[in-house]
């Protein structure tokens, strides 16, 4: 646990004030979380449904369950009650969902919209050529129990900075241009993660999804 320790305060020493760490904490045991609990962390990021529900039961309530993986709709009702943050809302038809689920449980949940910015084929997300269209879609359904933050993006898995840079620029531009042109309020860019967090941040990145550094690998 010393070693969770270490690598968590040398994680948060390094990030600037504005910049939210979430602590990835798939796969890892319930000890593991309630150690980084007990070092200040609330804020934690799973991407299966059903480990975020048993670790949400198992824990303290104060935490901050954040989902980073993608969901799919039927699932949504299982985290609809507490989930604090959804990463990767990469469907419309997702986001109706949540909506609806919300409204069940008589909150509102807090979103942000998945832009696909990799090379690679398997990621998830909105494509970031039609982000007008696709606002204007999504304004138009006049969501009441969806709360839009910002929007998230996976970089390419590849150790060409310059290609991630790329990504990340693109990401920061998708921001500002929904920011700027359909949603003001927005003030979430949730971009970088173990490997990568260093250039997300220099990108403009203000949420981090950091996991291996932190609980080391899986
Ligand atoms: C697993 C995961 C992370 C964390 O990855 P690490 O490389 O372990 O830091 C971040 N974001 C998403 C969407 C993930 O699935």
């Amino acid at each position: 646990m010393n070693k969770l320790k270490k690598a968590y305060q040398d994680i948060l020493s390094e990030i600037p004030e504005h910049v939210q760490l979430v602590a990835v904490s798939k796969t890892k045991p319930i000890e593991m979380i309630q150690a980084l609990y007990d070092e200040g962390q609330r804020v934690f990021g799973e991407n299966r449904v059903q480990e975020l529900t048993d670790k949400h039961q198992a824990l303290p309530k104060d935490i901050e369950w954040h989902m980073i993986g993608h969901l799919q709709s039927k699932k949504t009702k299982y985290i609809a009650p507490f989930v604090s943050l959804i990463h990767s809302v990469d469907s419309i038809k997702l986001l109706k969902i949540i909506d609806q689920e919300a409204k069940k449980n008589d909150r509102t949940i807090d979103c942000l919209i998945q832009f696909h910015i990799a090379n690679e084929e398997s990621k998830y997300g909105f494509d970031i050529t039609q982000v007008d269209k696709q606002l204007e879609e999504i304004k138009a359904l006049n969501l009441e129990n969806v709360n839009l933050r910002g929007v998230m993006g996976m970089a390419t898995f590849t150790d060409d900075d310059k290609q991630i840079s790329k990504e990340f620029e693109k990401l920061k531009h998708v921001f500002n241009q929904i920011k700027a042109s359909h949603l003001p309020s927005i003030d979430i860019l949730s971009m970088g993660m173990s490997d990568d967090y260093k250039i997300a941040i220099n990108h403009g990145s203000n949420m981090i999804r950091v996991g291996s550094s932190i609980f080391g690998s899986r």
